[in-house]
């Protein structure tokens, strides 16, 4: 055996090690060129390349975001790296990310018309996804930080759940897809283990990346991390992200993976896509409203208590969830087509309302995991790694540290207290249980 296959054989190369030849950042500078060797989209920009205005706006944790305007139409190109941007070069990350973006768009962009920003192209060398530029959208956390109204988007975001995963479930495929799709996501296990390590263990345990608002947290943090029964609780909802392939999941739906006007919403950063529990993304989205809710006196100012606001975002969580139920409901009943309750089980009059009642309860099933994932989600956003700016703007740490007091104590009831939390208004109404005078 030649010393050089051994060594092959000892150290293999991993991709986030070893950029593939070919693969370069882009910049600024020289997006440009790249962009005109497209010809799709060099038309749809217009003009010369020496018209075009370049802009690096990533302000997320991973990976470069250009927004690119012509004299006759815009782009967004989004690039990964090879390291985790907010942490720097140390934390390498696989450039593959990119891919399962541009593989969950493929896939899930078809059922969501008008929910998702349209692809353009998608660059295996560069790793890199060219796309509809959304303008004059603002993502919605900075929306919720800033106290505006969007009186579409609770609703269009659960339309935009329930379209994703049914479709992409056994209820409405073969399972052969579905298993063809899984075995495709199945490798995206560098951003599987972010979302294993960070949301459902680091919490709970001591690790240097952890962060909090200290010394106001500090006794609190400890005392999760010494609550047997929450950690058991976490690592059972842990244990549910992993085990449980019932959709195509984005992975990643919080409300800065949402953009929005004041009439239509866009669903963005599906890195973190692969077949989980569905509750994964509606835990998201209402465990980050409940963020936003608990952030809200922390942003009060001079002739607004934001009491008003704070109702308002109450009232989306139940429109989210009302809307979810509801079209998934639908098209369950209209457009069943897969190998889970086949509809020729159920051809009789008489066997309706089983079947009824196996819908109910698979979507109370759905509820009680949101109820979980929004709780650890909540969690994660304030002992962790990523933290929220919804937290994170409020300059007075003790009135930022009374806010996630509360959110934590909310989250910590909704893990170890399951049963109270049975329709969307016990969680509505538990939010202001736990709201902290500031
Ligand atoms: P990351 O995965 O690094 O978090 P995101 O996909 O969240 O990257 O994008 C980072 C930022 O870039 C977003 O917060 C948003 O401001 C901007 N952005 C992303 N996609 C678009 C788009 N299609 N149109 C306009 N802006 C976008
Ligand atoms: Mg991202």
């Amino acid at each position: 055996m030649s010393t050089a296959t051994t060594s092959t054989a000892t150290t293999p190369t991993l991709p986030s090690d070893r950029p593939p030849p070919g693969y370069r950042p882009l910049t600024e500078a020289s997006l440009p060129d790249y962009l005109a060797s497209l010809d799709e989209i060099r038309a749809r920009l217009g003009g010369r390349p020496a018209d075009w205005q370049v802009r690096e706006v990533g302000d997320g944790n991973l990976n470069l975001v250009f927004l690119v305007d012509g004299p006759a139409g815009a782009v967004c190109v989004k690039q990964s790296l090879p390291y985790v941007r907010s942490f720097g070069e140390a934390w390498r990350m696989p450039l593959e990310r990119a891919f399962f973006e541009n593989s969950y768009y493929s896939i899930v962009g078809p059922h969501v018309p008008g929910l998702a920003p349209a692809v353009y192209h998608y660059s295996p060398e560069l790793y890199c996804i060219t796309m509809e530029k959304l303008a004059p959208h603002i993502i919605l956390r900075r929306g919720l930080i800033a106290g505006t109204r969007f009186p579409k988007v609770a609703r269009q975001v659960g339309d935009y759940v329930a379209r994703a995963s049914f479709f992409t479930s056994d209820l409405a495929r073969p399972f052969e897809r579905k298993l063809d799709g899984m075995a495709l996501f199945a490798r995206n296990q560098s951003l599987l283990r972010i979302t294993v390590e960070l949301v459902f263990a680091d919490p709970y345990r001591v690790m240097e990346r952890n962060r909090w608002t200290s010394p106001a947290l500090d006794g609190i943090a400890a005392q999760f991390r010494a609550d047997g029964p929450l950690k058991a609780a976490a690592a059972r909802m842990g244990q549910r992200f992993l085990g449980e392939a019932q959709a195509l999941v984005h992975g990643d739906l919080h409300s800065g993976s949402v953009m929005v006007t004041e009439g239509d919403s866009r669903v963005i950063d599906p890195e973190f896509a692969f077949y989980g529990p569905i509750g994964f993304d509606l835990g998201a989205f209402i465990g980050n409203l409940l963020l936003a809710w608990y952030a809200q006196p922390g942003h009060a100012s001079e002739g607004d208590d934001r009491a008003g606001y704070r109702a308002w975002i109450l009232e989306q969580i139940g429109i989210f969830w009302e809307s979810f139920r509801a079209t998934f409901l639908a098209l369950w009943r209209s457009e069943a087509a897969g190998d889970v309750y086949p509809a020729s089980l159920f051809a009789a009059p008489g066997d309706a309302p089983a079947l009824e009642a196996a819908r109910e309860a698979f979507v109370a099933s759905l509820f009680a995991d949101m109820v979980g994932f929004a709780a650890c989600k909540m969690i994660r956003r304030i002992f962790g790694f990523a933290h929220v700016a919804d937290f994170e703007t409020i300059a007075d740490k003790t009135r930022r540290a009374a806010c996630e007091t509360g959110a934590l104590m909310l989250a910590r009831t909704m893990l170890l207290h399951p049963e109270q939390f049975t329709r969307i208004d016990d969680i509505c109404d538990a939010a202001a249980r736990f709201a902290r005078d500031i």
